[in-house]
């Protein structure tokens, strides 16, 4: 796509690799790539500095309201934060529709886990400094840069810190985004920065859909209520019918038990039991029928335990019924980029012009939302490297972080386009 004023528009459109060639040799990219080099001491800055702001899930705002004071000390116009917290800049361009360059703000860590961020030579030390200090960075990297130096995009491009991405969160920063009228239909393509590294595209949304299945029945002493029904064994069979599904290798799908709890002591008939199910799948269609099966399970579970109750019960004991609940606690929506969609064969051409090996991945990323609205995104990682993702332990090697940024840079002005 080349965007020219009054640019005689060839007959023949530049394939993507040739439109990243003629960008990269461009005298604009090569200072941009120099300003790269010389900014890493204030890269390495800003990611402390914002590690250093707590931001558990749900609990966001500190970290959203530095964030939006680095978009307006940038630069940024039209810089805000919407109902749930995403923070938002734009860069202008021409045209209505957007490039949007993404990084979440939230961390995994509880309020009150300790912040101890540190620097050793290269490396970055503490919890929230790769996933996704690394993402923030990079995208306030590309932000300063559009400030320091001239860069020409047609497509205006929308920076968005947002909320939600991890564990609880359930992506909500992003759902939200998507259920926005203002922004729904403008977003052209999504790039998403998660945490650190330069090797891999995700291009297919893990989906999962998780499950609290909690079920009750009147209790009793071991004794003396003896037949009364058990929710422990409506759960035990539960699981044991639901484990022998079989489940596809493509589309890798899978299913977990997690957690299960109920009871209260060894001489009484519990009250209740609950369970945590994880289910995931790149494919919805597969995900909807391992929902489908568990609840099955669920319905004969109870059955076979009222029929085991009517059978061990006096005749005059009057039945007490069972009940059960199953609630939705987590929905990640499955999706899988088009092979041959536009974004796709950006960052495959900007790799193999900077020479860098980038596998495509299956992940759960804030890009699980545009992709499961079969829209044009991928995840990739903010550069430099990283481990210790939500562990305390965790790491950031500023080492080789410009590979990560120029890679970013080349593929946002690919799919903005820039004229002749
Ligand atoms: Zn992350």
């Amino acid at each position: 796509m080349v965007f020219g004023s009054q640019a005689e528009v060839s007959d023949v459109y530049p394939s993507v690799p040739e439109e990243v060639a003629r960008l990269a040799a461009s005298p604009e990219i090569r200072s941009a790539f120099n300003w790269f080099r010389t900014q890493e001491p204030q890269l390495a800055h800003w990611q402390m500095e914002m590690a250093r702001i707590a931001a558990p899930p749900f609990g966001e705002a500190a970290r959203g309201v530095w964030l939006a004071e680095k978009f307006r000390e940038l630069g940024l116009d039209d810089v805000r934060v919407d109902d749930v917290g995403n923070v938002f800049g734009v860069h202008p361009g021409f045209g209505k529709r957007y490039v949007v360059l993404s990084a979440h703000i939230d961390t995994v860590f509880p309020a009150g886990t300790p912040l101890n961020i540190r620097q050793q030579g290269s490396k970055l030390y503490g919890p929230g400094v790769s996933d996704n200090g690394a993402g923030v960075t990079a995208m306030l990297a590309l932000v300063a840069l559009l400030r320091s130096v001239r860069v020409r995009h047609a497509m205006p491009f929308l920076f968005i810190g947002n909320v939600g991405e991890e564990g609880e969160g359930d992506l909500r920063g992003m759902r939200h985004i998507f259920a926005t009228q203002r922004w729904k239909d403008a977003i052209a393509y999504s790039l998403v920065l998660d945490g650190a590294g330069s090797d891999t595209i995700v291009a297919e949304a893990l989906g999962s859909r998780r499950f609290e299945v909690i079920v009750r029945g009147p209790g009793g002493h071991s004794w003396s209520d003896f037949g009364a029904p058990n929710p422990i064994v409506v759960l035990a069979r539960t699981v044991e019918s639901f484990c022998q599904t079989p489940v596809p290798t493509s589309p890798k799908s899978t299913f977990n038990i997690g957690v299960i709890r109920g009871g209260t002591s060894v001489n009484s008939i519990p009250e209740s039991a609950s369970m945590r199910v994880d289910i995931r799948s790149t494919s919805m269609a597969e995900m909807e029928r391992l929902e489908a099966i568990l609840r099955q399970a669920l319905d004969r579970a109870i059955e076979e335990e009222t029929l085991a109750m009517e059978r061990r019960s006096m005749s005059q004991r009057r039945p007490f019924g069972l009940s059960c609940e199953v609630a939705v606690i987590g929905n990640r929506p499955a999706g899988e980029l088009d092979p041959n969609a536009r974004i796709l064969q950006v960052i495959r051409a900007v790799d193999s012009h900077l020479g860098n090996v980038a596998q495509v991945q299956r992940a759960s990323t804030d890009a699980n939302i545009p992709l499961s609205l079969g829209r044009e995104a991928i995840a990739i990682g903010g550069g430099g490297a990283g481990g210790g993702a939500h562990t305390l332990q965790e790491w950031f090697d500023c080492s080789g972080r410009e590979l990560g940024l120029k890679r970013i840079l080349l593929s946002l002005l690919a799919l903005a386009g820039v004229s002749a």
